[in-house]
């Protein structure tokens, strides 16, 4: 721990050698969200609009905006970008002062990927365009699930059930397409050319010599031509040093799941780029994360998993689990089927990330009675009792610190309530809770209470309050 203390220390002091609050995440580091025009370095700060003018010419002001030319150079002056936020927040705490904590500023810029560039940086001035090393890219909204939690914006599904039905009565109107045009996030038509993939791939050529982790998300990439695209100018050009990562339901029709594993095996097994990682996304059990994940299958889910695991050696899995109410159901038998999954492969193959879903509001943790507060305690002591042993052990199944730590801050979180800043108004969230299962059985033909006797006593409370 102390290593890892000294050495996001001694980042910080060389950070510090060109201003206290230098972050190399705001050059080397980009989500590119072509579906609707917009970006953000890091993932942090909120996405704001890429000028349609400006790509014409200079394709890499898909990352090098005017926005971002100036929280560079507010940085360079050692005055605090605003859209960053999330970092001060953490750096205003005396235990940041004391180096007991980093933020995120010191972390990202340790990674592999952003330390070694501190130098070059040092040398730019902040008008100067600059290629990323990391880049996380969406094509398009197309998807075939349309998860509870998501949105018209990353889900083309979504889309289509509010263009048919409009919003969901709930109190804030969940995913009303106005809003979404009024911010400027509505994704463009899938149908027609966009302006922003264009521009992407006349960039292409030039970006791929800097990249260092290249990482597509969606929508569900799988159903995007650009996704296989990029596959056969990997297989026609290969980057030896790149780590390439893909997101994905895991239930894309079979023959592109298919088609997509055989892509990427080969790239692995001709060690065409460096290292393959798919992040699924799986937020529970069986038939709870099927109603969760509206398009889910579950046991194809597995399978799928297992394909990924088997045909692709070496490659890697992480299980993104947006932990939420439709999670707390048998959520054991769902970090069993990972400790399985481990125990056939390799523990360090696959990992588990359990993050905490804090909107919408009526599908936060926070809003469930006091019965359920101790859900997933049951969880943690398996975790714990499998914990992965280091030593003559390495190698046999088991939950790492890390993973655990995350499921510790889950519990946290759920027995203490959200941070103040996020006071949940708790009548209008749980009254939602009842609005929005009922729209979604009635739209979807799914059956929560059949889904979720668990849940009657809570289901009854928010119905009371409807
Ligand atoms: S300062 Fe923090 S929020 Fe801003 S780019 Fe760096 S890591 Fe992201």
């Amino acid at each position: 721990m102390s290593e890892v203390k000294d050495k996001l220390s001694k980042v910080k002091q060389d950070l510090a050698s060109i201003s206290p609050t230098m972050c190399i995440a705001k050059w080397k580091q980009v989500t590119l969200h072509l579906h609707n025009g917009r970006t953000h370095s890091c993932h942090h700060p909120y996405p704001h609009g890429i000028s349609s003018k400006e790509i014409q010419s200079n394709p890499s002001a898909l990352h090098n905006t005017s926005e971002k030319k100036e929280a560079r150079k507010e940085m360079l002056k050692g005055k605090r970008p605003k859209e960053c936020q999330y970092c001060w927040n953490v750096e205003d705490l005396e235990l940041f002062s004391k180096g007991e904590i980093f933020s995120d500023r010191i972390t990202k810029s340790s990674e592999h990927w952003a330390h070694h560039h501190l130098d070059d940086i040092r040398k730019l001035d902040h008008k100067q365009n600059v290629n990323p090393s990391y880049v996380e890219v969406s094509f398009s909204n197309l998807c075939n699930f349309k998860c509870s939690y998501c949105s018209p914006v990353y889900s083309s599904k979504w889309q289509e059930e509010i263009e048919t039905h409009g919003p969901y009565n709930t109190s804030n109107k969940l995913n009303n397409l106005d809003y979404f045009k009024r911010i400027g996030e509505m994704p463009l038509s899938n149908k027609l050319p966009n302006p922003y993939v264009e521009a992407f791939w006349k960039w292409w050529p030039d970006l791929i010599n800097s990249l260092e982790v290249f990482r597509i998300t969606g929508g569900e990439p799988l159903l995007n031509d650009n996704t296989f695209k990029v596959l056969d100018y990997l297989t026609e050009h290969p980057q030896p040093n790149l780590k390439l990562g893909v997101n994905t339901n895991g239930n894309a029709p079979q023959k592109l799941m298919d088609s997509f594993i055989e892509k990427v095996r080969h790239l692995v097994a001709e060690k065409k780029i460096s290292a393959f990682t798919a992040f699924i996304s799986l937020d529970g059990y069986g038939p709870y994360a099927e109603y969760g994940r509206h398009g889910l299958n579950y046991e194809t889910w597995v399978t799928n998993v297992n394909k990924i695991l088997s045909e692709i050696p070496g490659s890697n899995i992480v299980i993104m689990c947006t932990t939420n109410i439709f999670s707390v159901p048998e959520f054991k038998k769902f970090v069993e089927m990972t400790y399985d999954l481990k125990a056939k492969y390799s523990r360090r193959r696959i990992n588990v990330d359990i993050n905490i879903l804090r909107f919408p509001h009526h599908q936060n943790l926070t809003i469930l009675t006091e019965s359920f507060k101790t859900s997933f305690d049951d969880t943690l002591a398996y975790m714990k009792a499998n914990e992965a042993k280091t030593g003559a052990e390495i190698e046999a199944p088991g939950f790492s610190v890390h993973e655990i730590n995350s499921l510790e801050r889950l519990i946290e979180y759920v027995k203490n309530g959200p941070h103040p800043k996020e006071k949940i108004a708790l009548t209008y969230a749980r009254a939602d809770f009842y609005k929005f299962v009922t729209e979604h059985d009635r739209r979807r033909g799914t059956k929560f209470l059949e889904t979720f006797p668990q849940l009657q006593s809570f289901y009854d409370i928010c119905k009371m309050l409807s």
